[in-house]
């Protein structure tokens, strides 16, 4: 099956959830029209059609291999990246005086969103760039950047993220590589590293002539924890004063990991400096790698978001083309005793429904909290706290999504969604990993009961959920949902222990993101009735479907949201688990 870029339906977001049009108003975005959004959506969507997606299936059944250290990817995924890099879809957001189109952020959104709809594995070798650029542009030196990012932006050399250890997953802090600045020789001035690192996708492969490893370590001396990881550039090969590759690098791909989906991104254990003689620069400050760190996850956590809504997108294709080809019994009550369609069935509409209307929202949500970053990136503070408070949103709640729906795509199929041919089981196995990296949807969580709700008492929480509910005036589950959450985030910040927050975080979290995605399916609702067309006529169904199912289900949460910690701590952790 090959995938049908949902051209008109992304337009359609950028244009009214991440207000395209008005970012194009202003001088930084003004390259942003209408003609050049259109093509960029159009254009990207044939390519991933034409150049990625047919490459899925291969990249599952034969996956990342190494040989002799040499990490193998199937035919045609040498070709297809270098096809990217040269029609400069790499560069889309990329800063300009490096050879970017500047455009805004949402725009580049929407370019992985099409390529990961296509190829969801292949399509974390470019997400992971992103992050570098960002994390290089704002942090980096003059000289680093000349360097380097002109060639990250171009994707000639791609970007990966080394926190991971084996003691430090979701506690990045408990890290151990180290980097120890090098006092003497051609190489003053910067650092050796040495550690292992698990975990990293796109850690090692031959589709380009470097790759550029951000890689977080402690200097001799750092305080423990946190406050004391320093970000560094570790490229495969170094590079001249002239930006020439040189030598290799003391770095190697120790193994790779046999993983449940996304085969075709080789996950691989990093070793630096087994020979003592990995060279590394540091990237800002010594002890400020967190700061550097969170400028790289922001970008991450949305894209990973947006690969929920991928994943769910290509399920959701797959699972409609089923529905309407495999025949099975006649309609319930119906004179017509002949077998129909499953489309036909009010259980399988129900699912198909479903799969389409989340998928919608959690679109919706993803390019709200795009346009929020854009505005941000113009200088407007309330925008910018906006887009922080979001980013735990569409992280968990996207993914979720994405976990859903590829759930009710293999539901759909019936036995034949868990027989691999029919690759509703690929789109299944894949999306499970998206709530679990660049923080586990827990962390997602913690992260906004925490951090996003202390940032400012609760002010930024509190101005959207009342934005919601009052242009929900005339939908009284939004507006109740949306003062649910205002009312339980009162909560956690006055009475609730830190134990009962983070107890109901997840809920909460749920709560917050349904609500934002149920406002933005309505606003989307009542543009779509205005525009006319195809989406006036589906889009207030879909709509619809959010408000009268998944708000209610939403609200139905705040129990366990307010419910506490002290059930979960009823029983000692040695009788939990007897
Ligand atoms: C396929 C794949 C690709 C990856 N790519 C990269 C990459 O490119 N670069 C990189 O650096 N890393 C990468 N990772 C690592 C990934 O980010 C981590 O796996 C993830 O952050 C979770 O860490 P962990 O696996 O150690 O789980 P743990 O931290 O051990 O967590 C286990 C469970 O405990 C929960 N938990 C842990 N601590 C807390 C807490 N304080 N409060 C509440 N709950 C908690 C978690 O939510 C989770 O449910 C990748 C992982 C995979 C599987």
């Amino acid at each position: 099956m090959s995938y049908t870029p949902p051209s008109a339906e992304q337009v359609f977001a950028l244009k009214v959830s991440a207000g395209i049009d008005e970012l194009a108003a202003t001088d930084r975005f003004a390259a942003a029209g209408e003609g050049m959004v259109e093509a960029i959506v159009e254009g990207i969507g044939q390519f991933a059609a034409g150049e990625f997606a047919p490459l899925e299936q291969i990249g599952d059944r034969e996956g990342a291999r190494l040989e002799n250290g040499i990490v193998r990817l199937p035919a045609g995924y040498a070709e297809a990246y270098q096809a990217y890099v040269k029609q400069g879809w790499n560069a889309v957001a990329g800063p300009e005086e490096f050879g970017g189109q500047g455009l805004p952020f949402s725009l580049a959104v929407c370019v992985m969103e099409n390529l990961g709809a296509a190829n969801m594995a292949f399509s974390l070798l470019p997400m992971l760039t992103v992050g570098a650029i960002d994390a290089l542009e704002k942090h980096g030196s003059a000289d680093q950047k000349a360097m380097y990012l002109a060639k990250l932006v171009s994707g000639e050399w791609p970007g990966t993220m080394n926190l991971t250890e084996p003691q430090a997953g979701s506690d990045v802090g408990a890290l151990r590589t180290s980097a120890t600045p090098i006092l003497e020789g051609e190489h003053a001035g910067k650092y050796r590293i040495k550690g292992t690192k698990i975990f990293i996708t796109w850690g090692e492969h031959e589709l380009a002539d470097n790759i550029i490893h951000l890689v977080l370590a402690r200097t001799p001396g750092a305080p423990a924890g946190s406050r004391g990881i320093s970000l560094f550039i570790v490229p495969k090969y170094l590079v001249d004063a002239d930006g020439k590759i040189g030598p290799r690098n003391d770095l190697k791909v120790a193994s790779l990991e046999h993983k449940m989906g996304i085969h075709a991104s080789p996950t691989c254990v990093m070793s630096y400096g087994d020979n003592d003689a990995c060279v590394g620069e540091l990237i800002g400050a010594e002890n400020e790698g967190l700061k550097a760190m969170f400028t790289m996850m922001n970008s991450a956590r949305i894209n990973v978001g947006a690969q929920g809504v991928e994943v769910a997108e290509a399920a959701w294709q797959r699972a409609r083309a089923y529905a309407q080809d495999r025949v099975q019994s006649a309609r319930a009550g119906s004179p017509d005793k002949h077998p129909v369609p499953i489309a036909e069935h009010p259980d399988v509409r129900r699912m198909l429904l479903r799969m389409r209307a989340l998928t919608e929202a959690a679109r919706a949500l993803l390019y709200y909290t795009c346009g929020q970053v854009d505005r941000g990136a113009l200088g407007d503070e309330a925008a910018k706290l906006r887009a922080d408070l979001l980013v735990p949103l569409i992280k968990a709640w996207g993914t979720d999504v994405g976990c859903e729906v590829a759930s009710l795509g293999v539901q759909i199929h019936g036995g034949m969604g868990f027989i691999e041919e029919t690759g509703a089981a690929q789109h299944y196995r894949n999306a499970r990993i998206a709530p679990i990296y660049e923080g586990t949807n827990g962390i997602q969580a913690a992260d906004l009961v925490t951090r996003k709700l202390q940032m400012d008492q609760g002010a930024t929480l509190a101005a959207l959920m009342a934005e919601i509910a009052r242009d929900a005036a005339e939908e009284p589950a939004l507006a109740a949902l949306a003062q649910d959450c205002a009312g339980i985030a009162r909560w956690m910040l006055s009475d609730a222990s830190l134990d009962d927050r983070l107890a109901g975080s997840v809920p909460f979290c749920t709560m917050c993101a349904v609500a934002v995605a149920g406002w933005c399916m309505l606003v989307q609702a009542r543009a779509a009735g205005a525009q006319g067309g195809a989406l006036s006529a589906t889009k207030p169904v879909t709509a619809r479907f959010v408000l009268d199912h998944i708000v209610p289900e939403a609200i139905g949460l705040k129990a366990s949201a307010t419910a506490g910690a002290a059930l979960f701590y009823a029983l000692d952790a040695v009788a939990l688990t007897s």
